[in-house]
């Protein structure tokens, strides 16, 4: 499980883990929260024989973080396609098909051999079938139109791919705030 973490101007700036959230909740650096729910950890037990107790909300905006989110890096490409398959949904952007992952492979819309950089807005889920049909060719060339639009992730998006086990309030958090063109909408 993980806690979303907020700039004060509510941007996503970092996912999490517990014990991290829960070290900014005992130094009171939690400005204000988000979510219904909330999560009950238990300590140690202390001299007089109560457990220490600390609640966490699954979305919180730390005091002080004005400068912190500024410096927050671009989404990188991973090398597995983990996050660039589920960007994409696991459909194939040529013949829009949904795939196993096996099945699916990274295509470069400009061909790396000729130039084509290895960025989101360059690269595009396809089957094993489409990219090797495609080959060393662009999708004109081929004539193979994209059925979708690459893009780079925005940053809620940003969040919502790099997540693991999201919880329903930090995905209402996340999706409330995607732009028109995601596909990432519910
Ligand atoms: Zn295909």
């Amino acid at each position: 499980m993980q806690i979303l973490a907020l700039d004060i101007a509510g941007n996503p700036f970092r996912w999490l883990d517990i014990e991290r959230a829960i070290t900014y909740a005992a130094c009171g650096k939690i400005a204000w929260t988000v979510g219904r729910c909330e999560l009950v950890f238990h300590g140690g037990v202390n001299r007089a024989g109560e457990r220490s107790r600390i609640s966490l909300h699954p979305v919180i905006a730390l005091a002080r973080s004005e400068a912190m989110t500024r410096h927050l890096q671009p989404l990188p490409l991973s090398h597995d396609n983990e996050l660039l398959f589920r960007r994409d949904k696991s459909i194939c952007a040529y013949c829009g098909e949904r795939f196993e992952r096996r099945m699916l492979t990274r295509d470069h819309i400009v061909p790396k051999a000729r130039g084509g950089l290895d960025v989101w807005s360059n690269v595009v889920t396809a089957c094993w079938h489409c990219n090797i049909r495609k080959a060393c060719r662009t999708p004109e060339e081929a004539g193979m139109p994209l059925l979708f639009v690459p893009y780079e992730p925005c940053r809620f998006e940003h969040f919502i791919l790099s997540g693991r086990h999201i919880l329903a309030d930090q995905m209402e958090y996340l999706s409330a705030r995607l732009p028109r063109y995601s596909r990432m909408k519910t």
